[in-house]
């Protein structure tokens, strides 16, 4: 049976607006092309790793309301199993208000809804039946994220974290942490305040302040400079794809939803994340998030 993989976090309605200009405080400027599409990191996560032919169970919450609904559907449409998204009755689902200027230059107010609203006590233990990797990011609240990874990690899961948006992570979450998927400038804020992390460069500092946690496998994304992978002592840079880029909007969704499969599927970390890298590259040259997100075909003939 095909291996299960688990993503835990949010999901949001994305309300895209093209504007001329952002507006300054005060002032009312003119939009057009609203669009609204499905986004939060684990939705973004799960219809990636669902879309290259991997089994998903997508675990969340969104409100008695008609984005929830459109979620959900189009989770469902890429084979998602969202039985374990709770509807919860007294909030409206997570959404993102995102106007984007002529440069694609963006803004975002986020309204986090059910996502800030969801508790451990929403999630059964039957969430986590059978995972095989559990993928935790930090769009709901850090109480949901410890529990899952405490729950998940003790179940025997591989427990993937992409600790976006960066918050300060409690001993017990890094305890549960079997892989960690940072990009650069969250790897400056785990080796601490005002540091950076510099490229290749930097694997070995990070390595040590994860050891202590027993946290030796982590992925570093660099943008367009490609990634790092660190497996205990060896560190494997991973060249980027050679792409045009339109628009990198849920790039590293589609990086750790990937990885998540092919962790699942046995790879390597460092093979793990070359299949990633690729992945994440393809869906920047498309516009959106899930809706850039490449098939198993696609991905086949990119790699090949
Ligand atoms: P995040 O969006 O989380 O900040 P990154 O910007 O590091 O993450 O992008 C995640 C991954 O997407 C990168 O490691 C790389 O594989 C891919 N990627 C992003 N931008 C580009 C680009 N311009 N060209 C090729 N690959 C890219």
């Amino acid at each position: 049976m095909t291996e299960l993989i688990v993503m835990v976090g949010a999901l949001n309605a994305d309300l895209g607006i093209r504007v001329a200009k952002l507006p300054a405080p005060g002032e009312t400027v003119a939009g057009r092309d609203v669009e609204t599409s499905p986004g939060g990191k684990a939705s973004n996560q799960a219809v990636a790793a669902a879309r290259l032919g991997g089994r998903v169970r997508l675990v969340g919450a969104v409100g008695d309301d008609e984005a929830g609904r459109m979620l959900r559907d189009r989770a469902k449409a890429d084979g998602v199993d969202v039985a374990f998204v709770a509807v919860l009755p007294a909030v409206g689902t997570g959404q993102a208000i995102i106007p984007v200027d002529e440069a694609g230059e963006n803004a975002i107010i986020l309204i986090p809804g059910a996502n800030g609203a969801i508790s451990p006590g929403d999630i059964p233990d039957a969430a986590y039946d059978g995972a095989s990797v559990v993928c935790l990011s930090l769009e709901v609240p850090m109480e949901v994220v410890v529990n899952a990874a405490v729950r998940a990690y003790a179940a025997g899961a591989t427990v993937i974290l992409n600790p976006s948006p960066f918050r300060e992570l409690p001993d017990e979450l890094l305890d549960a942490v079997d892989v960690l998927v940072v990009n650069e400038l969250e790897a400056g804020q785990l080796l601490g305040p005002a540091q950076s992390f510099v490229a290749v460069d930097g694997a070995p500092a990070l390595r040590e302040a994860l050891a202590p946690h027993g946290v030796t496998r982590f992925v570093v994304t660099l943008g367009a400079q490609g990634s790092v992978a660190v497996d205990g002592p060896a560190a494997a840079q991973i060249e980027p794809s050679p792409v045009s880029a339109v628009d990198t909007t849920g790039a590293g969704d589609a990086f750790t939803g990937t990885l998540a499969l092919r962790l699942a599927a046995g790879d390597s970390l460092a093979d793990a994340a070359r299949q990633a890298s690729v992945s994440a590259a393809l869906s920047t040259t498309r516009r959106g998030a899930q809706a850039s997100y490449a098939d198993r075909d696609e991905l086949a003939r990119a790699i090949a």
